[in-house]
Formats: C-alpha cells, structure tokens, sequence
C-alpha cells in the first residue's frame, strides 16, 4: 500500500475534469499516483488524463456490467491492504455513473472510504443558472422512453425547489417538450459544454428553450421547482389538527403548527378546528 494519505487501505472516491483537464486538484493527483488500483468506468477513457499527468498506476474497469464482480475484486484488494480509486468517465464516480453497490460493500466490510473532491456538472450549472440555489433536486437523468419521463416530471410538479436534470443531446429537444407540456412556461437554464472552450448558458424560460434547434454536446437542464400556492383542502388540514388533539397535543399548538406548514391563517384554521368539532357534538 503505497497511499500517504491514510495508513489503512481505503477506497477513495475521485471526482475527475468534466472537460478541462486543468481543474484536476493536487490532492487529486497525489491520490491517483499513489493508490495501488484505480477502477474506471473506462480504461481507455482515464488513461487519457492519466497520461496527461504521467501517472502510471494500474488500471481495471468498474463499470455498470460488471458493477457485482468488479466489487468482489475490489473488496480483495482492499482486504490485501490495497487502496483503491475508483472514478469515473467524469465529475463525480456514483453521480450518475457507476459505484453505488461498491460503496455499499466497502462500507459493510468496514473499509475507509475518502471522497476526494472535483468537478460537478450539475452543481457548474446550477450555480450560473440564475435559479434559486437554496434548495434544490438534483435528479439527473430522466426516462429515455418519453411516456416514463413524462410520469417522472408529473411526479416533480409541485416540486418547489430547482430541478437539476442531465441530458444527452439527442434526446434535449423532445425533454424540452415534454417539460413545458408538464411543468409549464417557467424559468430554465441550459448549460452546455461547461469548463470547455465552447461552454454556454442559455437562461430564460421553457418555450424559449424549445426553440433552440441542433443542440449539440454535453448538457445539463436546470428548471425553476414550482411557485404556485398549493390549494389546500382546509377539512383535511382540520382532521389533520384533530389527530394531533388526539394524541395529547393542545389545539392551539397543533393549529399553529399546521397552518405554519401550509402558509394558512391561524385564526381562520382555529375556526374551522371549532366549527367542526361543535358541530360533531
Ligand atoms: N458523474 C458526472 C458528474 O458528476 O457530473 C455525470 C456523469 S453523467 C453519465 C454524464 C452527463 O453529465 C452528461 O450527459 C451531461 O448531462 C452531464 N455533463 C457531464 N459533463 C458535462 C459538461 N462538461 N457540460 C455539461 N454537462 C455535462
């Protein structure tokens, strides 16, 4: 085990460039030259920006088909006190990529794992998107069939924070369709080619987005979550305040609890709390 960085064997969890090659930090290096293995989602892929920093570690592949296997190798080199880096094609190895069941069973065998940080491109263009970055979902990609996407965005309506999605250039189009069909005319960003020499930013709203045509490259969709006020139903906010009456909780407390979660009157709540419980006498 050659890694200064810690002195039992870890896995190590590397965000590479996601186009330039320059954003790669010296802990990054440091890592990738001293771990015993670095896994890939693709050799051929990494080699190009291990070779770029003349780094000469051994490479295997970990990818989406062999996710299973490759973990059971891992899992013995780790236990061969041989420390581990898995990226992937680009940003973050498990964002999108593969790694998951590997984190899973690294940490069920109780291995350190060491995330070593990088580029995203999600949170590059979220925050250039002039959307709000307060709160937000980051949910990647949507269904390539356009009936399941269009179920996945219905589920993400209501959804009141900004929406992060990944998209491959030929399906962008069609996806900005089907998002203004469902979510509406609202704000959205698409942020294209990012950390690259062609990267761009087109902000505005979902009909204008529509028009952009030949779209080609890396890109990410930013949508705005949504500013409506929900409709609330204020029986069920009152059997809501019942229940919690029930349960021992003072009226006025559970009042003011729920009209503070659905941003309704107190007073006018409180009202509908007595009418309904004289009237059930
Ligand atoms: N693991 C990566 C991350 O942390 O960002 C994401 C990998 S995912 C398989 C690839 C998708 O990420 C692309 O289809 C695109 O939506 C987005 N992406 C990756 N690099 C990008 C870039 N330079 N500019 C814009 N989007 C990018």
């Amino acid at each position: 085990m050659k890694v200064p960085l810690n002195k039992k064997a870890a896995l190590f969890l590397v965000a590479t460039p996601i186009g330039n090659l320059n954003e790669v930090s010296a802990r990054t290096l440091d890592v990738l030259r001293s771990v015993d293995v670095i896994a890939c989602e693709d050799t051929r892929n990494t080699a190009k920006l291990l070779s770029h920093f003349d780094i000469h570690t051994r490479t295997i592949t970990y990818h989406n088909f062999n996710e299973k296997d490759s973990t059971k190798g891992i899992i013995k080199l780790l236990e061969n006190d041989e420390s581990v880096a898995l990226v992937s094609d680009a940003g973050y190895p498990l964002i999108s990529d593969p790694g998951y069941i590997l984190v899973n069973e690294v940490i069920e065998k109780g291995f350190d794992i060491i995330t070593i940080s990088g580029p995203n491109a999600g949170l590059n263009a979220l925050v250039a998107s002039g959307l709000p970055t307060a709160h937000y979902l980051f949910y990647g990609f949507l269904n390539a069939k356009a009936s399941q996407a269009k179920k996945e965005l219905e589920e993400l309506k209501d959804f009141p924070y900004t929406l992060i999605f990944y998209e491959a250039p030929h399906r962008i189009e069609k996806t900005l369709k089907i998002a203004l069909e469902v979510l509406g005319d609202r704000k959205a960003c698409l942020a294209r080619e990012l950390t690259k020499l062609h990267e761009e930013y087109h902000r505005g709203t979902l009909s204008k987005l529509c028009q952009l045509h030949d779209l080609k490259g890396e890109m990410v969709l930013i949508i705005d979550g949504c500013h409506e006020k929900q409709e609330v139903d204020i029986d069920e906010l009152v059997k809501q305040v019942m229940d919690m009456a029930e349960k021992g909780i003072r009226a006025k407390d559970a009042v003011s609890e729920i009209a503070e979660k659905y941003d309704v009157s107190k007073n006018s709540l409180y009202q509908a709390y007595l009418d309904q419980k004289n009237g059930d006498r």
